[in-house]
């Protein structure tokens, strides 16, 4: 650990090296992001690396994804993309080293690392000081036959060549470790300091994966994530800022991020958070902000024609701001703003519509909007009013069955605003739609009286 300290003056130097053998997941987001966060804090650097030297694997689809989705999530970096496959020369100079002083040898086509089995433990930043079993330390595949490194001697090199301080990776690499301690032993180089973070597990408490749910970051950004709720909810899933504050924006983030307060235990996905935390930051945007994400999720539906106009939508924006949680959510629950065939909910029949007397009630009131002067909010409410009063009910015996009849829910926004933004025009079909008052059944005769 000496060596640790000497350096601690040094620059903070860290980095993110996925493989593009499948798309950005949460876990290797959230490494990403404190790879970054640890960087930006520390003001030290952050490069990418590719490690795509898993020719089979590796796809040009993911690697342009994973990009996409860093840039995506405001995860950027200040050296890279290196790409392994383009380190040939490199490896072959390291591996050159070890043969030349007898740590390595050939076998068939490839060459092997003689393991030095004494580099049994490890001093984690996260987890402590962790040992593992010498046993299972053989001696490893450096270079393959096809010329390409394999993973573990490939990480080594460039972590060496790269100045890295700091390995903040998952814990599934915990194993490797100890091999890559060896080679950076015999390779006459200190190790860097390492910080697994604990894998993330699913509500279940086994490791998050696709029988979870979504767990590419692509999927999350096309059901109308923001990319700063994103961050925000990622960053908490194995850290906390030590206070009780949850909802803080990336440089929040940055300034208070610091390893020792990442958790040492797994950390569950709570995909109920991550929408409430989304609509935390959806309130928080302009409307004219939300419009523009609205519309497109509207277009996408096929519901375009029921926009108006630009002011039309920022109405609809701001009726609905504190009612989604995700912009996906505005296709269910606003579609009775863009269909003609509404579908009742039992619960709105069963509790305002099927009364008696309602749709006389409601044909009465729609008369009178037919004559108002001004369809606009302030209007529409001072006439319920006035009929309430003049038929002896309270307003909402009229608000409730009314809302219920033009969007066939039980619960929705405001109506006098619901009643503007869906039209003059529409209210008074909705309102007048016969086929919506079915009366309750008579009660059936008690027996012996028929
Ligand atoms: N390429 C490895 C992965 O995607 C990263 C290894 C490392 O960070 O050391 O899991």
């Amino acid at each position: 650990m000496t060596q640790h300290n000497q350096e601690k003056s040094k620059q903070t130097r860290v980095r993110f090296a996925p493989s593009p053998t499948g798309y950005l997941h949460l876990g290797s987001a959230r490494t990403a992001l404190y790879n970054f966060l640890f960087a930006r804090n520390t003001k030290g650097v952050f490069i990418l690396r590719i490690e795509d030297t898993d020719q089979v694997r590796s796809r040009q689809e993911y690697l342009d994804e994973i990009l996409d989705d860093l840039k995506w999530l405001g995860i950027d970096w200040d050296q890279g993309p290196y790409y392994q496959t383009k380190r040939k020369q490199i490896y072959a100079e390291f591996a050159d080293k070890l043969l030349k002083k007898g740590q390595a040898y050939e076998d068939e086509g490839a060459l092997r690392f003689r393991m030095n089995k004494d580099q049994v433990r490890v001093n984690d930043l996260i987890r402590g000081q962790v040992n593992f079993d010498a046993s299972l330390l053989e001696d490893l595949v450096i270079i393959k036959s096809d010329g390409l490194p394999a993973y573990n001697f490939a990480c080594v090199v460039d972590d060496i060549q790269m100045n890295i301080t700091h390995v903040i990776r998952g814990d599934d690499h915990l194993s490797n470790t100890p091999k890559q301690a060896a080679m950076y032993q015999a390779l006459g180089y200190p190790v860097p300091a390492f910080a697994h973070i604990p894998l993330i597990l699913g509500q279940d408490r086994s490791p998050l994966s696709k029988r979870h749910g979504a767990t590419a970051i692509n999927m999350y950004k096309e059901q109308g994530f923001l990319p700063g709720a994103m961050i925000n909810y990622l960053s908490l899933l194995g850290w906390s800022a030590g206070d009780d504050k949850e909802i803080m924006d990336k440089d929040e983030l940055i300034k208070k991020f610091s390893l020792d307060r990442v958790n040492n235990t797994g950390a569950i996905f709570d995909i109920e958070k991550l929408k409430w935390i989304n609509a935390e930051y959806i309130y928080k945007l302009s409307l004219e902000q939300l419009a523009g994400y609205i519309r497109p999720v509207l277009e996408k539906a096929d519901f375009s024609k029921g926009i108006k106009d630009d002011q039309w939508l920022i109405s609809f924006c701001e009726l609905f701001q504190k009612r989604i949680k995700v912009f996906s959510d505005i296709v269910e629950t606003a579609e009775y703003f863009f269909v003609d065939d509404l579908e009742y909910e039992s619960q709105a029949k069963e509790k305002y519509l099927n009364k008696e007397g309602v749709g006389v009630l409601l044909g009465r009131w729609a008369r009178r909007l037919g004559n108002l002067e001004n369809f606009n909010t302030e209007k529409i409410e001072a006439d319920c009013r006035q009929l309430a009063r003049e038929l002896g009910l309270k307003a909402g015996e009229i608000i409730h069955p009314a809302r219920a009849a033009l969007t066939g829910r039980a619960t929705a926004p405001g109506l006098f605003e619901v009643m503007v933004l869906l039209g003059r025009e529409r209210c008074l079909k909705r309102l007048t739609n016969l086929k919506i008052y079915t009366q309750p059944a008579p009660k059936p005769c008690p027996l012996g009286r028929g």
